[in-house]
């Protein structure tokens, strides 16, 4: 199998990118995609990968807009000329990363944000050692229940054996949450936004390392409270919800 070739113009160096590279994982069913959709009214010069899958489209979805839509035999195809920067399989479906997307971006002087499951953030964080991992959590399993029930519900497809696939992976996905940089506990909407920005506009000014305004030393803050080694109070009753024992806080 090919691979993206990670280097050239585009990189600074070896696995640096030009432009900042944003991995957002969560649970099925926690809200990340509708986080995602209101950080694209807040902030500029931010690109929005564009998925492949071999999923039919949900709802109110459009080919092209929330994923490219494809065979299993197109992406296979794609597997074999090494057009991914990554890909998995989720719940029985082929979900892939064009290594397009992230070309397109540098060129185009953006940064870029992956909404990709837990299996293709590790495949990315392993090409791409400075990569922006935020993880998404729901308050509780109860509640992650009832967001995946109304959205299915909203639909107008309500699958209960879906619904029970995805709540029994989230367990084992929470568990990846050590692999990444910031924890958002998507409870309260608004707030969960706020902090979303915040880790945008602080990734952007700490690497600028220009002076800061008041605004952005308050979304600085916002930001820091969300990084995982600050996130422990937020993150404790959600890990004890799911029957997860924090084993690193347990050693600290
Ligand atoms: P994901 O992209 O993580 O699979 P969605 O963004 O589709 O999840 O959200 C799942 C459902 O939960 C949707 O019906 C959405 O409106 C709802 N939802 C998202 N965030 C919240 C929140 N903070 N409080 C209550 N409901 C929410
Ligand atoms: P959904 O079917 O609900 O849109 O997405 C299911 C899961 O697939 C989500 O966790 C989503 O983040 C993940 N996903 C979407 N696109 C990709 C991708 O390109 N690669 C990987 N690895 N996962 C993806």
């Amino acid at each position: 199998m090919r691979d993206c070739a990670l280097s050239g113009p585009l990189y600074h160096q070896e696995n640096t990118l030009a432009g900042i590279l944003f991995i957002i994982s969560a649970p099925s069913g926690s809200g990340k995609s509708t986080l995602v959709n209101q950080l694209r009214s807040l902030v500029t010069n931010l690109e929005f990968s564009v998925s492949y899958t071999t999923r039919a489209p949900r709802g109110s979805e459009q080919q092209d807009r929330e994923y490219h839509y494809t065979s299993p035999a197109r992406f296979q195809e794609m597997i074999d000329r090494g057009e991914f920067l990554e890909w998995a399989s989720v719940f029985g479906n082929y979900y892939g990363t064009a290594c397009r997307s992230l070309t397109d971006a540098q060129a185009a002087g953006k940064d870029l944000l992956l909404d990709i499951d837990v299996q293709g953030a590790a495949q990315v964080q392993e090409k791409i050692k400075d990569a922006v991992s935020i993880f998404v959590l729901p308050p509780t399993p109860e509640e992650l229940q009832m967001r995946l029930r109304n959205r299915s519900v909203a639909e107008g497809s309500l699958d209960e054996e879906e619904i029970a696939r995805r709540l029994a992976k989230a367990r084992g996905e929470i568990e990846a949450y050590r692999r990444y940089r910031y924890i958002l506990v998507n409870d309260k909407l608004d707030y969960a936004v706020e902090s979303l920005k915040a880790i945008v506009i602080a990734e952007r000014a700490r690497r600028d390392g220009a002076p800061q305004d008041p605004e952005t030393a308050r979304m600085m803050q916002l930001a820091d409270k969300c990084r995982q080694a600050n996130a422990t109070d937020r993150l404790e009753p959600v890990l004890a919800s799911f029957g997860l024992v924090d084993m690193h806080a347990a050693r600290a």
